[in-house]
């Protein structure tokens, strides 16, 4: 009896849950045209199987209706800015909950709600102590940041350069929403939120990968680019710590698949089970 009333009670939920999710897309649908016009500059995306599309299409909206978009110093954010982020934003989390539950996958962008577009790359002012104690000033240029508890920064010229900027595989949205990912469950140690065993192996190929990437890297500054040979497909910015090579391995692995494939079959391995789990 009870496991009857149970059952009627979970299906209510999610028919409840459901209702107010398709509420939510019909009233934040993305118009066709503005559809068509991302997808034409996102190449990487609009490879997609059709099914895909609409799944992300929909992720979108609710992405859309989840986050307040602002612009910085008179940028004017307009609906075509805001679609760009989300399609994007939305790609790395497509696959990651069954396509019933689009709230479990948005749930990892939870941490935040405000997004700040910047016309251009933004000089930040930095301090820090060096190994010897030694205080330092300076300032760093930024195309994308995230803070505690937000808002994201973006640089919009990196965003609406992104089809361009996938070729060297590069991506600033994909780059700063892994790390809003990877925090999600409180630490940033180049691991989204997992099971701790899970969580163990994950973060042991990431620290091997990250190894022979660092060595790989300082051979081609060495040698290999002197001779002529092709830079590596990481971003070696992904040097500075096991969070950036996450992020930026994960930019090469949405933008450039069959080069990922070919040149890190673990990372691929390990980032299909987690990122195309349905
Ligand atoms: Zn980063």
């Amino acid at each position: 009896m009870l496991k009857a009333w149970l059952s009627r009670w979970q299906t209510w939920q999610a028919d409840r849950r459901l209702a107010r999710l398709s509420h939510i897309t019909a009233r934040r649908a993305i118009e066709d045209s503005l559809w068509q016009n991302t997808l034409a500059a996102l190449p990487f995306v609009a490879g997609l199987p059709e099914q895909d599309l609409m799944r992300l299409r929909q992720l979108a909206s609710l992405f859309l209706d989840s986050k307040e978009f602002s612009g910085a110093q008179g940028f004017r954010v307009t609906d075509a800015h805001a679609v760009m982020v989300a399609v994007q934003a939305c790609l790395p989390i497509l696959h990651i909950a069954p396509p019933c539950r689009p709230d479990l996958a948005l749930a990892l962008y939870d941490g935040f709600v405000g997004i700040v577009l910047h016309a251009g790359e933004v000089k930040a002012r930095r301090e820090w102590i060096d190994e010897d104690g030694i205080a330092h000033s300076g300032s760093e240029l930024l195309t994308g940041e995230i803070v505690e508890g937000g808002p994201l920064m973006l640089a919009w010229s990196d965003v609406r350069a992104a089809g361009e900027l996938a070729k060297k595989s590069y991506n600033v949205v994909i780059h700063e929403f892994i790390h809003v990912m990877d925090v999600r469950d409180g630490q940033a140690d180049g691991c989204p939120p997992m099971a701790s065993t899970q969580r163990r192996l994950w973060l042991a190929t990431l620290q091997t990968e990250y190894e022979q990437f660092i060595e790989a890297a300082q051979a081609w500054q060495r040698f290999g680019k002197l001779s002529g040979e092709s830079e590596p497909l990481i971003d070696p910015y992904g040097g500075e710590s096991l969070c950036e090579f996450f992020a930026v391995s994960a930019e090469a692995y949405f933008v450039q698949r069959d080069r990922f494939a070919q040149a890190h079959p673990k990372l691929l391995e390990m980032f299909d089970g987690f990122f195309k789990k349905f």
